[in-house]
């Protein structure tokens, strides 16, 4: 696996313009807001989503982080078992360490257990400015496809948003494979407009699998962790007490917290659990965090060889926009995509950090914040100016709903899932 602690990315160091993160009093209130819709510290969570951010972006050591929120993660949850890099091998080796899942998930024997863990609350949207908005106004170039470790697999995708037509396929297949509920798209394709392009954009966001993930560094009970053969960044749902700390934290808006029963009864169990017979995918249950998974047992190989190396929404698209595979494999479909679409670009940002705003690029979507997204784009970058307009095919023509729109919202969260940052 890469080395989590680091904040270098293929390219070298992180650029050294970077300007320290910022909170706004806006990022500050939507969070409060769904912190307190559960029985745990809000505060607790904000400061521990700030200085998460503040560790991937390398302005605070882990050890720093570790020890600031110690005694008060401890107070919370009666364990501090947060997968810090710095931190994890000592507590490994100490009493502390031991079994600190098991030990954590013996505390919510069953669902009801769980359940008195969590409060239901109004759900609650952002724009698409806080998706691709971010807080340090640092100019990133575009690495390449490979990661500094390079002889560890990273699975991760190249989506080319040039191909993209918003048909919403991707977004239907995902649901029908996950079974999740009502307004959670754990892939979710957005139509926008920029001041700076002249025509109509796509942009299409899934869990980016961040190598140097803020979520996995604020759960307070282990269950948001990276897998250690492939890199991805899963939920262990047995051991998820649903603090939503992991929703706060991530600048990608990559998490639905669900709430209440599942709309669709599980199914498929087998392919629910991954090799390590971890319940990682699947809807989540009750008052757990679900998010984007990649198809863990997929790439396992319990659903046969033809799904390893593929995912459900890379299936579903016709426009040749989502590849999957091995980010360090340079014969990887990602990396032949990537490599031949910049053979045949030469404007690419990698070669012009001071391209043309309306010329194609590859980025990754905030690198600049230090987590080292596992997903590339080919396109046009959204700027922070960038709103979200209705596409050609629109959720509710496929049946399904966006509940960033407030009409959504007011419903309230009765029976359903909350939306993520985005959706
Ligand atoms: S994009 Fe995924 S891995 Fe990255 S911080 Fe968000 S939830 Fe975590
Ligand atoms: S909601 Fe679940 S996965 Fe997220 S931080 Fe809390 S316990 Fe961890
Ligand atoms: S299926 Fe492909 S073309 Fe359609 S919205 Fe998804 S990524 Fe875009």
């Amino acid at each position: 696996m890469p080395d989590k602690s680091s904040t270098s990315t293929a390219d070298g160091d992180r650029p050294d313009e970077s300007t320290p993160l910022q909170f706004d009093d806006e990022w500050e209130a939507r969070a409060s807001e769904r912190l307190s819709e559960t029985e745990f510290d809000t505060e607790l969570g904000i400061e521990l989503a700030k200085d998460a951010q503040r560790v991937v972006a390398g302005e605070l050591s882990e050890r720093a982080f570790h020890e600031k929120h110690h005694d008060a993660v401890r107070d919370e949850f009666g364990e501090d078992a947060r997968l810090l890099d710095a931190v994890l091998t000592e507590r490994e080796e100490s009493d502390e360490g031991e079994g600190v899942a098991s030990r954590v998930s013996s505390l919510f024997e069953d669902e009801s257990s769980r359940r008195e863990f969590v409060k239901k609350g109004g759900a609650a949207g952002m724009g698409l400015s806080m998706l691709l908005g971010s807080p340090d106004a640092g100019s990133a170039s575009t690495a390449p496809a490979e990661d500094a470790d390079a002889e560890d697999t990273r699975l991760g995708m190249v989506i080319n948003l040039n191909n993209c037509d918003g048909c919403l396929e991707c977004v239907t297949a995902c649901k029908g494979l996950h079974g999740t509920s009502r307004g959670a798209h754990w892939i979710y394709v957005m139509a926008y407009t920029d001041p700076d392009l002249e025509h109509e954009n796509f942009f299409v966001r899934t869990c980016m699998h961040c190598a140097n993930a803020p979520c996995e560094k604020v759960c307070p009970v282990g269950a948001r962790h990276t897998r250690e053969k492939d890199g991805l960044v899963l939920t262990d749902y047995d051991i998820c007490i649903g603090c939503r700390y992991c929703m706060v934290s991530c600048p990608y808006g990559a998490n639905y917290f669900q709430w209440g029963d599942p709309d669709s009864p599980r199914q498929n169990d087998h392919f629910t659990h991954d090799e390590r017979d971890v319940w990682v995918d699947g809807p989540p249950p009750n008052g757990a965090m679900g998010k984007c998974t990649f198809e863990p047992a997929w790439q396992d190989g319990q659903a046969g060889e033809k799904l390893v190396g593929t995912t459900m929404c890379e299936m579903a698209c016709q426009r040749d926009a989502i590849h999957f595979g091995d980010l360090n494999d340079p014969e990887s479909d990602p990396n032949q995509h990537l490599e031949e679409y910049r053979a045949n670009h030469p404007n690419d940002r990698s070669e012009f950090e001071d391209r043309n705003p309306d010329t194609v690029s590859t980025f990754r979507a905030m690198e600049e914040r230090g987590t080292e997204p596992g997903v590339i784009f080919i396109g046009n970058e959204p700027s922070v100016h960038a709103e979200q307009v209705e596409g050609p095919v629109t959720y509710e023509d496929k049946g399904l709903i966006d509940d960033r729109k407030s009409e959504i919202l007011d419903d309230g969260p009765a029976g359903d899932d909350d939306g993520g940052e985005l959706a």
